[in-house]
């Protein structure tokens, strides 16, 4: 197939799309990276051992513990820094770590001493040296190391040496907490087994550094020991310090995921339950005047309720057992005009004292009609009460502030658009305000 130039670069581009896709999908798979470091490798055989040279057995241990690690952990990334005999210059095994982003470095070696008789298993804690300059640092700060730590590493630094210069970077991490979590896991594994630990290595002085991750270098064991070297040269040894690492890895991985795990979702907002038996209004209004429904005094507000209580008129808006309500409706009064408004505070079915009783005023005229006049809609039981030169007409006689809604509303229903609540005392209207 015959591509133009354009086509060409179009295909690229969408491959390229195509793989961006694809590596994000694996990423979101794979949240945890690990990088393995085994120490040496090629021409540099590091340490030489009884049985075995320590590139070799901390090959074999790397590659036995990254496949523990994918079996188990489908969202575990590991990454080798070698699977084979070759040699890494110290600055590619940390670029593998830092362009990769690693969750953990573990870089994985084995001691050697002239003194035979040493032996024991030891972990340091490091930083990850991602640049050029922190490595610089590392260099000029040597001669500052010395004279602040007289550890048998530090004292035969060279910077030429990447095991030693890797200890060195112990002191920038900025990881160093979980770095010497991990490292101690390590060394507490070790010691289930029955191995010697010589502890976890640490500086005292401290540099930070914008990026890096939680690492540690785990020298396995002193390869120059009769016993040691033995252990580790065998297929044993290399087991079981591999089922030690793993072990500590589960529980530092164990450890990342509690932590990174996303927050517990907010937790619903607990649905508001009414008050129990309360109702609340707003009393926007007291008047001794009787506003109709579209009055202007009550400021375009709907479905206002009004009750007569002696010689005044409270006017009402609202109806609600909630607070959250409650507040709203309170508010929303206020913004209208209502200044003075406030909460009312009705207790549920709450009966009037005595003999008193609420009333649907709901017709007033000065004519006096018969008890089941078409005049009333079909209300029954219709008081009359002379007021003056007029006739006020009632229905109902009810205890509780519920029950003279519903009576309101019947008559409302009925056409009575402007009708109220009085409250009466038996069959009189109570004509004094109750005092508050
Ligand atoms: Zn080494």
């Amino acid at each position: 197939m015959r591509l133009t130039r354009i086509n060409k670069q179009i295909l690229l581009g969408v491959l390229f799309i195509t793989f961006l896709g694809m590596n994000s999908y694996a990423q979101s798979k794979q949240n945890f990276i690990i990088v393995i470091d085994p120490g040496h490798g090629g021409k540099d055989s590091g340490a030489r051992g009884v049985v075995e040279d320590e590139k070799h057995i901390v090959l074999d241990v790397s590659m036995r513990l990254g496949k523990m690690i994918e079996n188990k952990y489908k969202d575990v990334k590991v990454i080798y820094t070698r699977k084979t005999d070759v040699f890494l210059e110290l600055w590619e095994r940390t670029q593998i770590a830092n362009k990769n982003h690693a969750n953990l470095f573990v870089s994985i070696h084995c001691n050697s001493a002239n003194n035979k008789s040493a032996y024991g298993t030891e972990t340091f804690v490091m930083g990850l040296s991602r640049s050029q300059e922190t490595m610089d640092v590392a260099k000029r700060e040597n001669s500052v190391i010395l004279l602040e730590d007289n550890q048998e590493k530090y004292q035969k630094f060279d910077a030429n040496d990447p095991e030693a210069v890797i200890a060195f970077d112990i002191m920038f991490s900025a990881y160093k907490d979980q770095s010497l979590s991990f490292a101690k896991l390590v060394e507490d594994e070790f010691v289930k087994i029955g191995r010697s630990s010589r502890g976890v290595k640490q500086s005292n002085f401290h540099v930070l550094r914008t990026n890096a991750s939680p690492a540690v270098l785990v020298e396995l064991g002193f390869i120059s020991n009769q016993d040691e070297g033995s252990f580790l040269g065998s297929e044993y040894g290399k087991q079981k310090a591999t089922e030690s690492l793993f072990t500590a890895f589960e529980k530092f991985k164990k450890e990342y995921d509690r932590k990174t795990m996303p927050e517990e979702e907010e937790k619903p907002k607990e649905v508001e339950k009414p008050v129990a038996g309360k109702t609340f209004k707003i009393q926007i209004l007291v008047s001794k005047n009787k506003y109709g429904p579209s009055a202007e005094q009550l400021k375009g507000l709907t479905g206002v309720e009004v009750v007569q209580a002696g010689d005044v008129y409270k006017y009402y808006y609202g109806n609600t057992n909630m607070a959250s309500e409650r507040d709203e409706l309170l508010a929303y009064t206020i913004r209208k005009g209502f200044k003075d408004a406030f909460v009312a505070e009705f207790i549920n079915n709450e009966k009037l004292q005595g003999n008193q009783n609420y009333r649907i005023q709901f017709l007033a005229s000065n004519k006096k009609y018969r008890d089941r006049d078409n005049k009333f809609g079909g209300l029954k039981n219709v008081l009359r009460v002379k007021k003056g030169n007029m006739n006020l007409y009632f229905y109902g006689s009810t205890k509780t502030y519920e029950e003279a809604q519903k009576d309101l509303k019947l008559a409302q229903d009925k056409g009575f658009k402007s009708a109220f609540i009085v409250t009466f005392n038996g069959e009189k209207l109570i004509e004094e305000s109750p005092k508050k």
